[in-house]
């Protein structure tokens, strides 16, 4: 089991915009096992996207955790095709700005496409909070964070919380 370290702000390679996967291999498997291992290790994550641990490639994963049952899935290369007209509003909160949520417009329903870990493309539609969590981890892949939506002020408030939540770690956990 690797857990790996999870950047947070303000550091630069969140903004990175990662490459697309071009091999299903061995490699590859590792590294999507790992990044579910760091997910599962968080306290409250949903979805870990590999630039989040300082790899910059598209993969990303998910796992609602419906009914209090695993649903791991796994998405290597996604793409949103489409993305209804139709809005909501829902508090986000994210592992690489721990301690600081807000509210957040998204489209209420995407279609989208993506490879499985084995390179077979998947097409399907997604509502609801799946439906954000895929906007939000796509996001990341295009160094995008959701606290970007927000204004300056808020965007301020996220990097104070995150400073004072890094310091209380830092202290009570005494690792570096
Ligand atoms: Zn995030």
């Amino acid at each position: 089991m690797s857990v790996l370290k999870i950047i947070t702000i303000p550091d630069s390679r969140l903004k990175n915009k990662s490459l697309d996967v071009d091999k299903y291999d061995k490699e590859l498997k590792q590294k999507i096992k790992d990044l579910y291992d760091t997910l599962y290790f968080s306290e409250n994550g949903i979805g870990l996207a590999a630039p989040q641990v300082g790899i910059f490639e598209r993969i990303v994963v998910i796992d609602l955790k419906e009914d209090s049952k695993s649903k791991p899935l796994t998405l290597i290369n996604p793409k949103i095709i489409n993305k209804s007209n139709e809005k909501f509003i829902n508090q986000e909160g994210c592992l690489s700005i721990p301690g600081y949520y807000a509210d957040v417009e998204r489209s209420m329903e995407i279609e989208y496409e993506w490879f499985d870990e084995n390179g077979n493309k998947q097409t399907a539609i997604a509502q609801g909070l799946l439906s954000i969590c895929i906007q939000h981890e796509v996001d990341h892949l295009n160094g995008v964070l959701f606290i970007d939506y927000l204004s300056g002020l808020k965007k301020k408030m996220a990097l104070d919380k995150v400073l004072k939540f890094n310091k209380k770690n830092k202290t009570s956990k005494n690792d570096d």
